[in-house]
């Protein structure tokens, strides 16, 4: 089931508007050098407002997790590795199509999705986690960086919610609305499929960040994935400079609307995934 190669590369990537460096870019030419190696290698060249885009989303997450957990990565090289770059690695494997909706579930202090729309200022990304703090961590640091404001960067606004995914994906008005849902380290394969894919209209992706040694845990889900709507998950294996160990993307086409019944009421999925 490996597709790798098989994804074509992303044309859609644009630069953002200048806005005066950081304190952090007058660094030198280092500053985010393995992000920007990382960019490189899925064919994606980050420009220098996108550096200092990172840069700062950088420095304000270190300023917000020294006043609350907001993730365990607090190391400043850690982070352009593992939320950062991981989060780049699946750059690819989103839909080519400009303006498309996204949204990012458990996206906690806002990875994958916020690396994604720097790199896709045309993608319209709403961020979604259950936690409050966190939501409001997200957004100050969207206002800060200039993503909530169309006018200020040119880019698609970014917009967070705060709630539980079950709930969100039996409103009427959310459910199957969104072109894409993106979602790492939150649950299983399984779960994540119940969490996401009632979120996709029909033809709609779901993009799950795996680790290279869940492949049996990603066979298993395939009964539930099937039940939901979803195509068999194709995988794309992403290996790039500074990640400890290659990453896989589960990519899952919505090919049938998701039974009424589904998402199960707030809390079921995890507890009793389904097989
Ligand atoms: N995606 C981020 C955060 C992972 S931690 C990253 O990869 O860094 C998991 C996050 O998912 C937490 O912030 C938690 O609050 C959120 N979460 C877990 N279950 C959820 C649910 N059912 N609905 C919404 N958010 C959920």
């Amino acid at each position: 089931m490996d597709d790798a190669g098989a994804l074509p590369p992303n044309p859609r990537a644009e630069d953002v508007g200048r806005a005066p460096p950081s304190p952090t870019e007058k660094r030198g030419n280092g500053e985010l050098a393995a992000a920007r190696a990382a960019a490189d290698r899925v064919g994606w060249t980050m420009r220098s407002a996108q550096v200092e885009r990172f840069a700062r989303l950088r420095d304000l997450l270190i300023a917000g997790n020294a006043e609350m957990n907001l993730t365990a990565i607090v190391d400043p090289d850690a982070i352009e590795i593992l939320h950062f770059v991981d989060s780049l690695a699946g750059l690819n494997a989103l839909p080519a199509e400009t303006g498309i909706s996204v949204v990012d579930v458990g996206t906690g202090a806002g990875f994958p999705g916020l690396p994604m729309r720097i790199a896709r200022p045309d993608i319209w990304l709403t961020l979604v986690d259950a936690t409050q703090k966190k939501v409001r961590y997200l957004e100050r640091t969207v206002a800060a960086l200039g993503l909530a404001d169309p006018a200020a960067d040119r880019g698609a606004p970014v917009a967070t919610l705060c709630g539980r995914i079950e709930a969100i994906g039996r409103e009427r008005r959310r459910r199957a609305s969104w072109d894409v849902a993106l979602l790492r380290s939150v649950s299983s394969t399984a779960v994540a499929a119940e969490y996401c894919l009632p979120l996709v209209r029909v033809g709609g992706t779901v993009l799950l960040w795996k680790k290279a040694n869940q492949a049996e845990e990603i066979a298993t889900a395939r009964g539930a994935i099937r039940l939901l709507g979803g195509r068999p998950p194709a995988t794309l294996r992403v290996r790039l400079p500074g990640l400890p160990e290659d990453r896989i993307l589960v990519r899952i086409i919505k090919e049938a609307p998701t039974p009424e019944r589904y998402p199960r009421p707030v809390g079921v999925a995890a507890k009793q995934p389904l097989n």
